[in-house]
């Protein structure tokens, strides 16, 4: 079985190494691997605490994703001697007023109800976890089985495993798609070189849907969603754990890191495909985070980013074979592409290679939007 993956951030990168370790010819195209939203991204793993009504299928996603997260790591680091920066220390949520606590309290009891274990935090004993928080937080939830990865850390590894599982990894942009008796049989390279393949799989993000031939309707419409965030660096350990909190309406969280940088995000931006940075997301990122851990200000100044994520017109992601025989696509993890890789590595790694589809891959199938293909 020949396959090509159009586009190297988490999905297409842990894609290719689980179908190449299933035993396909892998070939991974990608100018620039891991240079999207998977580069950005602060890669915080958080089914519970991202749990939004209504969205118990992504949940259920999230948690297989989890689940799998301890023996992905396990195996990536393993096969490749590298540190993904990956962490089970929980995430902690609190709330500065009796709305964010009312609303906290009634996403433990959705959660409770669900059987995942979550621990509600008076503010003293928020501030016991977390020594560094506002004197005004009144209460929180701590999420004991979360915890966070570094993308930076975890792309490369992914990268080392599918060089040594055999995937081959050409760095041009894919230009167009082969389409041949109603098939997909392959990319045209920017430099004009065609790759044949059996099958396609397109995980480019938000430029998933951007290859020339692409008969109209079959890949989903997945929009950017701008993300800004900030890295900071801390020379003594500032927060223990990734810490989340609602400040004037609009959610901030900061991820710690073991070499001591601390993640602070995210904007959320409707604005297309943007990613310059700008003063007011700056701004809203250090007020809010500073008005949640004040000591922030004292902290070293490292970078700032924006990235694009991946959005479908429901928010999930669209994961399987499109309408068009040999055309299969991955892409539209919006917030959580990084906590869903590992699941979402095997199901389309099972899809692409006929293997028996893990079960709470169904709702997520690209026919949910447009089944018919018109050319
Ligand atoms: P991307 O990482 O965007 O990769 C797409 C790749 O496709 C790129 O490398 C690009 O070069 C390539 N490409 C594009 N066009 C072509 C072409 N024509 N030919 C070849 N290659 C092409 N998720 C979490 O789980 N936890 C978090 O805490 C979290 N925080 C986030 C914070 C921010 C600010 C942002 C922006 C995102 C965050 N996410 C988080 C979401 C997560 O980053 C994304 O869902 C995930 O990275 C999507 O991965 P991807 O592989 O689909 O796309």
């Amino acid at each position: 079985m020949e396959i090509v993956i159009v586009g190297a951030g988490v999905i297409g990168l842990a894609t290719a190494w689980r179908a190449a370790a299933g035993g396909a010819a892998v070939t991974l195209v990608d100018p620039e691997p891991a240079s999207g939203a998977s580069a950005v991204a602060a890669g915080m793993l958080t089914p519970v605490s991202e749990l939004t009504y209504g969205e118990e299928p992504l949940l259920r996603l999230g948690l297989a994703s989890r689940d799998r997260y301890g023996g992905f790591v396990a195996e990536l680091e393993d096969l490749t001697g590298l540190d993904t920066g990956y962490r089970t220390d929980g995430i902690i949520e609190v709330a500065f007023d009796s709305d964010d606590l009312g609303h906290l309290d009634d996403l433990r009891h959705f959660q409770e109800s669900l059987g995942i274990p979550v621990e509600a935090l008076t503010g003293r004993e928020c501030r016991r976890a977390e020594p560094m928080l506002a004197p005004g937080v009144r209460g929180g939830l701590l999420a004991p089985e979360d915890g966070s990865i570094d993308p930076r850390r975890l792309t490369p590894a992914l990268l080392a495993a599918g060089e040594r599982t055999g995937v081959r990894l050409v760095r041009r942009r894919a230009a167009g798609l082969l389409v041949e008796r109603d098939a997909a049989v392959g990319v045209r390279l920017d430099d004009g070189t065609e790759l044949r393949a059996d099958r396609v799989l397109l995980a480019a993000g938000p430029w998933s849907g951007d290859l020339e031939g692409l008969p109209s309707g079959t890949v989903p419409p997945v929009r950017p969603v701008k993300g800004q965030v900030i890295r900071l660096r801390a020379r003594t350990p500032f927060i223990a754990r990734s810490t989340r909190g609602i400040v004037q309406g609009s959610s901030v969280y900061l991820v710690p890191r073991a070499d001591g940088e601390v993640v602070v995000g995210a904007t959320q931006e409707e604005l297309g495909f943007d990613t310059r940075v700008t003063a007011g997301g700056l701004w809203e990122l250090l007020r809010d985070a500073r008005e949640l851990l004040p000591g922030i200000t004292e902290l070293e100044f490292a970078e700032v980013s924006a990235g694009l994520r991946p959005g479908s017109p429901d928010n999930a992601p669209v994961m399987g074979p499109t309408a068009l025989p040999g055309l299969y696509v991955g892409t539209g993890h919006f917030r959580n592409g990084v906590l869903l890789t590992p699941v979402s590595a095997d199901i389309l790694a099972a899809t692409l290679l006929d293997a028996p589809v893990p079960d709470v891959a169904a709702p997520f199938a690209p026919d949910r939007f447009s089944p018919e293909v018109t050319s």
